[in-house]
């Protein structure tokens, strides 16, 4: 979230259409930001499943950035076309992995919330 959100204009991020997502590989709990040889197999393996990967523009360098394309253009997402969306058979390991996402997820929110929750107690502590 450090980064800017969209490079498109309105209505043509893939993003506002659920199909673009961000990542940033992690090590020991912090982020590889500036790791340009992890991103670079990150990337190989986002294209592997068919994934456009933002790590390959030029006039943008996105690497955390991945999108679904379908072979549909920007514009004609905005005027209501939708790419077709591949079979989960395609990807035999996407459900156990979508499995592992969402605990790792989850443990992220609850870990954020305890910091957040943490900082404003602090916060409030130091005020007296
Ligand atoms: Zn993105």
């Amino acid at each position: 979230m450090g980064k800017a959100y969209t490079r498109s204009s309105g209505g043509r991020s893939k993003h506002q259409y659920g199909l673009a997502i961000d990542v940033v590989p992690m090590v020991k709990g912090e982020p590889q930001w500036d790791n340009k040889n992890l991103w670079k197999k990150v990337g190989i393996i986002g294209e592997q499943l068919g994934l456009q990967w933002g790590g390959r523009w030029k006039s943008l360098y996105d690497p955390g950035h991945f999108e679904w394309t379908g072979g549909i253009s920007g514009n004609q997402l905005a005027n209501g076309s939708f790419p077709p969306i591949p079979k989960p058979e395609k990807y035999p390991c996407l459900n156990e992995d979508l499995e592992k996402l969402t605990q790792a997820w989850k443990a992220w929110e609850i870990e954020q919330s305890t910091l957040s929750r943490t900082r404003t107690e602090g916060s409030v502590a130091g005020m007296n």
